[in-house]
């Protein structure tokens, strides 16, 4: 392992479930993301799917695997993602953050915000996985800031990822089609952030409630949030690339997002 490599941070458009098993354009470009990225020693997930009052870093060594999605066909229940924590990491970035409002808990395993990408990035599950907690209560600029404090991870091999959606609204999500004609305010909203990504104007992402269409486009801030945290551990000089562009089920963007 070669830890002064500075590592890539990450967002992932995560979209349905059924990606978990699927393969497709943007399954395929998990796989290559994975092959592309330098190999890292721990995996960060800042996952949509944990939202709590307070943020936490999950401290377990055996997490379980959390099936939050109901509804879905038996298949991917049977999936299995048995990747081992590392609570010696989460205490360790806790205690590097020096901030008390920040703790560990051992109320959360793997949720599928974090396995539903991670199967496909990493098959394995060799790879410790720990996630951050979204502090629901707080406004977009802690997330932003928290991203921040947590830049140091980029320099000791681990891989952070966000996993949400840019575009996420689940009551205009048409379920029955998963390559159907693009509704036009969600690509004008996602083609938006995609230039505040490319002009590192981080504070027009922050201050998304003032983007057109955002009502729409971001009902809730849980799917969108994680990009904040990956928009924060940007460095002075990296690069922003897109790994997959694109969307599914005419509105869910799917875009994911490199920097470094
Ligand atoms: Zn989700």
């Amino acid at each position: 392992m070669n830890s002064s490599v500075k590592m890539p941070a990450i967002f992932i458009g995560h979209g349905s479930p059924m990606n978990i098993i699927y393969n497709n354009p943007y399954t395929q470009s998990l796989v290559k993301l994975a092959k592309d990225l330098p190999v890292p020693e721990n995996i960060l997930v800042i996952s949509a799917h944990w939202l709590t009052r307070g943020t936490f870093l999950m401290k377990t060594d055996v997490p379980s695997q959390i099936y939050d999605f109901s509804g879905f066909p038996k298949e991917l229940y049977a999936v299995k993602y048995p990747a081992r924590g590392n609570s010696v990491l989460a205490e360790t970035i806790k205690k590097k953050l020096k901030i008390d409002h920040v703790r560990t808990s051992g109320d959360w395993g793997i949720d599928h915000g974090a396995w539903s990408v991670l199967k496909h990035m990493y098959p394995d599950a060799n790879i410790p996985v720990i996630q951050l907690s979204i502090d629901i209560t707080k406004p977009a600029e802690y997330h932003y800031e928290l991203g921040k404090m947590l830049s140091f991870l980029r320099d000791m091999n681990i891989l952070v990822i966000g996993s949400g959606n840019i575009v996420h609204n689940l009551r205009v999500v048409d379920f029955s089609n998963i390559d159907g004609t693009v509704i036009s305010w969600a690509e004008r909203f996602d083609a938006k952030v995609k230039k505040d990504l490319l002009a590192g104007d981080h504070q027009s992402l922050i201050n998304y409630r003032d983007l057109p269409s955002h009502e729409l486009a971001i009902p809730t801030p849980d799917h969108y949030l994680p990009l904040l945290y990956i928009t924060g551990m940007q460095a002075n000089g990296d690069a922003v690339t897109f790994p997959y562009e694109g969307f599914q089920h005419a509105t869910l963007s799917m875009r994911s997002v490199q920097v470094g």
